[in-house]
């Protein structure tokens, strides 16, 4: 913004603003007359290219950059199949909007019981949302039950659709 303090006539009317005739008696040199007369809309042009550039090489630089660091920490092995959307597209989404869609996705599924963190399912008849331990078609735990009790729940499933 200097420039509108050195010159302030117009941007075409560079050689004959005082400034510039000040520095035009000897020392003005061929570079600064030519910067003087480019426009002021190209000039913004030009920093505007040249900090998108900047930004998209910054990008695929620290793309690579996390990439490496993935791993090497050996976390890409357990990222599962959405790591090739997240590594690739969702990189190009800021990190506050993948937490905070994270966010909204959790408190969509997690049991709606008090206190209870665990990721959970639609209850039948009801709005609610329950983990495997407070859901009531549930017999405790997500891993706890045995396969007698597995076969039993399918039978019943079966004659109640009978
Ligand atoms: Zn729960």
């Amino acid at each position: 913004m200097s420039d509108s303090e050195q010159n302030p006539a117009t941007p075409s009317g560079g050689t004959e603003s005082p400034a510039a005739s000040v520095l035009d008696s000897e020392t003005a040199s061929d570079v600064a007359t030519w910067f003087d007369n480019i426009p002021r809309a190209l000039k913004l042009g030009v920093a505007f290219v040249i900090i998108a550039v900047l930004a998209i090489i910054f990008a695929t630089w620290h793309d690579f950059y996390f990439h490496w660091f993935e791993v090497h920490t050996g976390t890409v092995n357990e990222s599962g199949p959405y790591y090739g959307f997240w590594s690739g597209f969702g990189s190009d989404i800021g990190e506050a909007t993948i937490l905070a869609g994270l966010v909204t996705v959790y408190r969509h599924h997690n049991c709606h019981v008090k206190g209870c963190a665990h990721l959970g399912r639609r209850v039948d008849g009801t709005p609610y949302v329950a983990c495997p331990k407070h859901h009531p078609d549930h017999k405790g735990g997500k891993r706890s039950i045995s396969f007698e009790e597995l076969k039993a729940a399918h039978r019943k499933a079966h004659e109640a659709q009978q």
